[in-house]
């Protein structure tokens, strides 16, 4: 067998990653055409490729590297663990220590009565044991058919069946169908769907889109709403300041098990441990799974609260995955939490890092081609447009016009995501105010490059 390695030619390397590799969220064809780009370390806030390119990350990963790249502490903590006992499962009257104390540490971390945590290998899994577990405790306490749970348009829960169906991607549910009984509705979008009302009047319009369906579905048969506190994949969507206290109140009335999908709004990402302390919502369930090892390892879990997690244990709970609570993953989160909370790192996103963020980010909504520009905390998105005081979309195909910036953000050396044509970030949390700085001295080029070659190429139009 050969070894393939990082020394290897970047065009043998894109070779066989055209031949053998199928990327997820891909066409792969074309990216076989295009070639990939070949990432083969990273330290800090930067990306290093074969080619000895240097790449600002502005997503931290897949929204995950909270802590940056490069820490020594946790590889150090994971060859401890498996050397000691790399692997056992706590299905059959088992536990072992770092299950044990990573459950103990977010039920110290996680507000109010969330104290108990059932694990899994990453946020999809997760959102499929949440699925479960609202079903089963309604069908314990007697009420079976209390099983629909809403979700909202645009929303992203993950990738498994369960999830994806959970999620409120039309592209998703369109390969392979989907789960029975979930509901979708709209999303607290102000720019792209609040018409002409106010980003207040469209917030609580959207919120009691939650009652009405409540209501048509029948008290009865609803089991929970499932919500990210910020949407995230959906492209960052800040939902107005009226949106969330109407749906904790409507959740509090119809007695409905409200799940707050923190897999990125957790460990910081919005100033706070979790999203839902941001916003403001107690939930019943929170999803986590990303920022709680930072990445360096795969582990996501349901932090759940007192009441369901007894009717839960009264069952049997007919659930669960070889790598719950993987010993190595669960004491390298540990480790993570420990650098978060040690070093401050809170306080930097709160004290620093955001607020010098958040100064130059919502200036970018002076660009000629960017509309509205939203952000909490160390998360944030610009929506582009040909005309912001219309907030009108482009007459190209949706995504076109983001793609186009994307590309020239990539050309940069900056890694920032779009999502239709809004524009997004969501960089590690160790961000310096230098790296901030760098930052935008790469956004504000590519923008500009974008911009050009939107109106020579006749982009720069409105639809009709
Ligand atoms: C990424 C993500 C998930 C899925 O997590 P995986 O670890 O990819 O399975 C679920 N919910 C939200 C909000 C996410 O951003």
């Amino acid at each position: 067998m050969t070894t393939i390695t990082n020394h290897m030619p970047t065009a043998e390397l894109q070779a066989l990653d055209a031949a053998h590799h199928m990327h997820p969220f891909s066409t792969n064809a074309s990216l076989a055409e295009d070639g990939v780009r070949v990432i083969t370390r990273a330290k800090g806030a930067y990306l290093f490729d074969s080619e000895g390119e240097k790449i600002l990350d502005a997503m931290a990963g897949l929204w995950c590297v909270n802590i940056g790249y490069g820490r020594e502490e946790l590889p150090e903590v994971a060859a401890r663990q498996m050397r000691e006992l790399p692997y056992y499962n706590t299905f059959f009257k088992t536990t072992h220590v770092p299950g044990i104390a990573l459950a103990a540490k977010l039920a110290e971390l996680a507000p109010g009565d969330l104290n108990h945590v059932f694990f899994a290998g990453g946020g999809s899994e997760a959102n499929d044991t949440n699925l479960r577990m609202v079903r089963t405790y309604w069908a314990e306490k007697g009420q079976p058919d209390k099983n629909i749970i809403i979700s909202r348009e645009n929303a992203y829960h993950g990738s498994t069946l369960g999830a994806s169906s959970l999620g409120g991607m039309s592209g998703m549910h369109a390969q392979g169908g989907v789960v029975p009984n979930i509901h979708h509705i709209g999303q607290p979008n102000w720019w792209a769907e609040g018409s002409n009302m106010s980003p207040e009047e469209f917030g609580l319009a959207r919120a009691r889109e939650l009652e009405e369906a409540i209501l048509e579905l029948g008290e009865d048969r609803v089991a929970a709403f499932i919500a990210e506190p910020v949407q995230g994949a959906g492209g960052v969507i800040v939902a107005p300041d009226t949106y969330w206290p109407e749906i904790q109140r409507i959740c509090d009335k119809y007695e409905i098990l409200l799940i707050a999908d923190e897999v990125i709004c957790g460990f910081g990402r919005t100033g706070n441990w979790f999203g839902s302390q941001t916003v403001g919502i107690t939930p019943h369930i929170m999803t986590i799974a990303k920022g709680l090892s930072s990445g360096y390892a795969p582990i996501g879990g349901s932090i759940v609260c007192d009441e369901v997690a007894e009717v839960i244990s009264k069952a049997e709970f007919n659930h669960g995955y070889t790598y719950s609570g993987h010993p190595v993953a669960a004491a390298v989160a540990l480790e993570n939490l420990r650098i978060l909370e040690e070093e401050n790192i809170l306080d930097h996103v709160r004290d620093v890092a955001a607020p010098h963020l958040k100064k130059k980010w919502e200036a970018l909504a002076d660009h000629p081609l960017v509309g509205e520009a939203r952000i909490v905390g160390m998360m944030a998105s610009i929506a582009l447009t040909p005309d912001k005081a219309n907030r009108a979309k482009f007459a190209s195909e949706p995504g076109t016009i983001g793609y186009i910036c994307r590309e020239h953000c990539f050309a940069n050396n900056l890694i920032m995501r779009h999502v239709g044509d809004r524009m997004i970030i969501s960089p590690p949390l160790v961000m310096t105010p230098a790296d901030i700085d760098e930052m935008f001295v790469r956004i504000h080029k590519s923008l500009d490059e974008a911009h050009a070659e939107i109106i020579e190429k006749g982009l720069m139009k409105a639809a009709s």
